[in-house]
């Protein structure tokens, strides 16, 4: 078989621990057999980032917004250990924090959903994607704690002295006040992208805040998403079919747990953190959650969920045999693939994509996982198999599927 060549490099951002072992054995046994793999290539494996001063990830992410599609290896974000453990310079920032200041986007996580690991929520058939706005509110809040009579106010002086207040209020007893804010560009940056992913993947799109409590903050952002539906998207979500609308956050809730699947549900960056972490655990593991940033730009950075499974890895470096789930991160090349091949016209690299993906559905619905998934499923007597015979089990599904 000829193998399928790509016109336009693909931004591959290598990474760290497990998750960069599993990296290595996927390009080898499922992409590199297959594809004239064309991608720039950076590593933002620790090591590497220290050694650059983390210039390599600020590279990475400009490289994507040159080509437009990148996929992400997971890595490690330096604490105190960390710092012991890889003689750092200094404590850098979150990788996916410097993309994604860079790129600005919204975080699109998907469960990747197969027959044998049921959804906690039995109604629940197709995956529930949540977009998570990932700027401002509750995380860049200042708080205070008082216990002093007094009374607490909200100030705000404009630039040539102005000033507005209005009260909190009165303590009589200690308490706790906080403050917090957001800025309509990025709110509006948050509903672009929400309406251009539920148009690139053909879904309805639901939103809920909490406007009736919060008459100024949440209702500016039911407000903004409105606005630029009805003049942006409103013709096109019609002309796809598709629907968008707004409800109070409960009564969202109360809908999701009775739904079907199969939309996208947009937060604010305190109910996307949440919100979340239920959907994903409701629908098996964190192994099985992809990831997209998609910026308002149309740039795609794709990656798994979780973290560089750094338990595995000490066992993987003492000699010992692994059982580690690499969906998400073959689904993350998967995902960038498709893309590539969808914005270059090129039909093999899309198809391929879509059977890769397949294959790994398959593999599992037939029985044979990792260990993670193993203790979760439905399905009697699952074979049990290492990290590398996982990989190879599915080329020998994918090599059926291409036959
Ligand atoms: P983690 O890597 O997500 O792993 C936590 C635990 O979840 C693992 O010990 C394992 O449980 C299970 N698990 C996660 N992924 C799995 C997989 N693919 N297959 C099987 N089991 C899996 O989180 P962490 O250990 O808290 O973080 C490790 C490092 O990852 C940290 O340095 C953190 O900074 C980084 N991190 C990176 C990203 C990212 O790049 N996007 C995201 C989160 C965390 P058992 O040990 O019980 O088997
Ligand atoms: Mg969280």
């Amino acid at each position: 078989m000829d193998k399928i060549q790509m016109t336009t490099p693909l931004v591959e951002m290598d990474g760290d621990e497990m998750t960069r072992i599993l990296w290595k054995m996927i390009k080898e046994e499922l992409l590199l057999p297959y594809i004239d793999l064309n991608t720039e290539y950076y590593d933002l494996g620790l090591e590497h980032r220290n050694e650059t001063d983390d210039q390599v990830t600020v590279d990475a992410a400009e490289a994507t917004k040159k080509y437009g599609v990148a996929v992400k290896c997971a890595t490690i974000t330096p604490n105190h250990a960390r710092m012991k453990e890889y003689d750092l310079k200094k404590m850098y920032k979150s990788p996916n924090g410097t993309i994604r200041a860079i790129l600005d986007g919204t975080v699109f996580r998907t469960p990747i959903v197969v027959k044998g690991i049921e959804p906690c929520v039995r109604n629940w058939k197709k995956p529930i994607t949540i977009a998570r706005h990932a700027y401002g509110d509750i995380y860049k809040n200042t708080e205070l704690h008082v216990d002093k009579p007094g009374k607490a106010e909200l100030v705000y002086t404009t630039e040539d002295g102005e000033e507005t207040r209005s009260l909190i209020h009165e303590f009589k007893t200690p308490g706790v006040v906080m403050g917090m804010h957001n800025m309509e560009a990025s709110v509006e940056s948050f509903a672009r992208s929400c309406f251009n992913f539920a148009l690139d993947t053909k879904q309805d799109l639901w939103f809920g805040a909490k406007d009736t409590i919060s008459k100024t903050y949440d209702a500016k952002f039911k407000e903004i998403f409105q606005r630029i539906y009805e003049e942006e998207f409103e013709e096109k979500f019609d002309k796809a079919g598709l629907t968008y609308f707004y409800s109070l956050i409960d009564d969202i809730v109360a809908r999701v747990m009775k739904a079907e699947g199969g939309f996208i549900w947009a937060c604010k960056n305190y109910d996307g953190d949440v919100m979340s972490d239920m959907v994903s655990s409701a629908f098996g593991s964190l192994a099985m959650m992809t990831s997209v940033l998609v910026s308002p730009d149309g740039y795609y950075e794709y990656e798994a969920a979780h973290g560089t499974v750094q338990r595995h890895y000490y066992r993987h470096l003492e000699g010992k045999e692994t059982s580690t789930n690499s969906v998400a991160t073959i689904f993350a090349w998967t995902g960038a693939l498709r893309k590539r091949g969808e914005l270059d016209g090129n039909e093999e690299l899309r198809a391929f994509a879509d059977k890769l993906e397949k294959a790994v559905v398959s593999t599992i619905e037939d029985g044979k996982m990792t260990k993670d998934l193993a203790v979760i499923t439905s399905l009697k007597h699952p074979k049990v198999l290492s990290s590398l015979e996982f990989i190879k089990a599915v080329r020998e599904t994918l090599d059926d599927l291409l036959d």
